[in-house]
């Protein structure tokens, strides 16, 4: 017998939620009487932890795939994916040009050394490419004040047939809090970018879910968004839950209890005794612990659902293990089911928060070892 733990993943759930994007732009672009923008489904990361296979499969309506690693890239390939893909951070050396080359794969350009390299490669078909614009995020991209002679540099390779469609990127710092700054963001890119041709590229999910932002891109650019996070049923925003944007969660972190026991007033659990009961209490030991990327930084009253019934966790989570609170769940027993995150239990961005991080991090961490069942 494995372990009791897993990790669901609902192929039905991941295309809802892309359904739901494109559904909202679809909805906003409608009504202004233009074109919706096309979506760039994020998969980096193995899909944020969902594995690239099974977003490739929920994902066929994306207009593209975009992801960072060549290997990441390869593999939709060989699953079957004949649409755009695009690298993220671009290319690293020389010889992944050849490769993007093989297979059809875009790039950002985002720095002076791609140019250079580009600019030295031999290729059999031009290759797409998005030239990235820092706009306030200081971290990749051209400042604006380079930006103009990199994109003149990019249509001069376009024209020697080295480069086929080129874009313009920029990704914003606070599209999930502050819409002053992402107002700020496209202001400089617009102030940058205009009079340049080519397609754009500037939303992650929360831009894409808020309304405004990528309206506000002139409808003669060819538009594409990029959402990531939201297609995994998790929310970009800290105030607002996946739920009441409804997006489902596509992940779900499930255990059983693996003890039950009667603890008196006065008892204290796990590692570093940080909780010791007031009264006599009933607990129960899920294995489910930081070995498996359940976040060690979640102490007691994190969120989690024990046959169904919100409880909470107690003590320090251990490498295999975790203790809960079975007060409110008196009939629970050694084999009921834990959920951690997703349906029938708390959402991930609830334990992230209790954990002091963001969903993203416990998607992306969950565990080799845990075993992933698949819904379709
Ligand atoms: C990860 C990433 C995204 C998607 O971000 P989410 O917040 O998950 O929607 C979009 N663009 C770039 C450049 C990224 O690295």
């Amino acid at each position: 017998m494995p372990r009791p733990i897993s990790a669901t993943i609902s192929l039905p759930s991941l295309s809802h939620n892309l359904r739901v994007v494109t559904q909202g732009l679809s909805d906003i672009s409608g009504k202004a009487g233009g074109r919706r923008p096309k979506v760039w489904a994020v998969i980096k990361a193995n899909a944020y932890g969902h594995g690239i296979e099974n977003a490739i499969q929920s994902f066929k309506e994306a207009d593209g795939l975009a992801m960072l690693d060549l290997d990441e890239a390869l593999r939709c390939r060989e699953a079957g994916w004949t649409g755009p893909i695009l690298l993220l951070e671009g290319f690293f050396e020389p010889s992944d040009i050849a490769f993007m080359d093989r297979y059809r794969i875009a790039t950002t350009l985002h720095c002076q050394e791609q140019l250079d390299m580009l600019a030295s490669a031999r290729v059999e078909q031009a290759i797409d490419a998005f030239v990235k614009l820092d706009t306030g995020m200081s971290r990749l991209g051209f400042s604006a004040a380079d930006y103009p002679a990199a994109y003149e540099r990019a249509r001069a390779m376009q024209a020697e047939g080295l480069v086929n469609t080129l874009g313009k990127m920029t990704h914003f710092a606070r599209a999930d809090d502050d819409p002053d700054v992402t107002r700020q963001q496209l202001q400089v890119f617009e102030r940058v970018t205009t009079g340049l041709p080519g397609r754009v590229s500037v939303c992650n999910s929360a831009a894409t879910l808020t309304p405004g932002v990528w309206s506000s891109i002139p409808d003669d650019q060819e538009q594409w968004v990029r959402p990531g996070i939201c297609l995994y049923g998790a929310s970009p925003f800290a105030g607002k839950s996946a739920d009441s944007l409804d997006l489902r969660p596509a992940m779900t972190l499930s255990s059983r209890l693996i003890s039950v026991r009667d603890i008196p007033s006065g008892g204290s659990i796990g590692y570093g005794h940080t909780f010791t009961s007031s009264g006599s209490m009933r607990i129960g030991v899920v294995a489910c612990g930081y070995a498996d990327g359940y976040p060690r930084h979640a102490g007691t009253g994190t969120p989690v659902a024990v046959d169904g019934v919100r409880t909470r966790l107690l003590g320090r989570v251990s490498m295999d293990m975790l203790v809960v609170d079975l007060t409110p769940v008196p009939q629970a027993h050694n084999g009921s089911t834990v959920v951690l995150w997703g349906e029938e239990g708390p959402s991930v961005d609830e334990v992230a928060q209790a954990a002091g991080t963001i969903g993203y991090e416990l998607l992306c961490a969950v565990a080799a070892r845990v075993p992933k069942i698949v819904i379709s």
